[in-house]
């Protein structure tokens, strides 16, 4: 890696000389532009991975009972088929509440 930056710097101190400085810097801001983009983006599809994460977790619930989230907000009811993970989902801005029956 070192032996690959020497020419690369030899060539850029002959490029700045000759052609001006800014033909070896923005080429150099444009990199590290780019390389931060990336990083970045790739940041936002891991997290958003690791939220779906462990598909092993979601489990079926049990016939003996009856799970229903509710939101206080407006009154909606959903019934929970699939436990996927233990939060809870949102509805109108907030987590919905958990209720849980025991049917007989
Ligand atoms: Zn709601």
């Amino acid at each position: 890696m070192l032996l690959l930056l020497i020419p690369i710097a030899a060539i850029a101190v002959v490029i700045g000389v000759n052609f001006g400085w800014q033909w070896v810097l923005a080429p150099l801001l444009a990199y590290a532009l780019l390389r931060w983009s990336i990083a970045s983006l790739r940041v936002l599809v891991t997290d958003a991975k690791d939220l779906g994460a462990d598909p092993g977790a979601a489990t079926p619930v049990g016939t003996d009972e009856r799970t229903l989230f509710w939101c206080e907000e407006c009154g909606t009811e959903v019934l929970l088929l699939v436990r996927g993970s233990s939060r809870a989902p949102s509805h109108c801005g907030q987590r919905m509440h958990e209720r849980t029956e025991i049917l007989n």
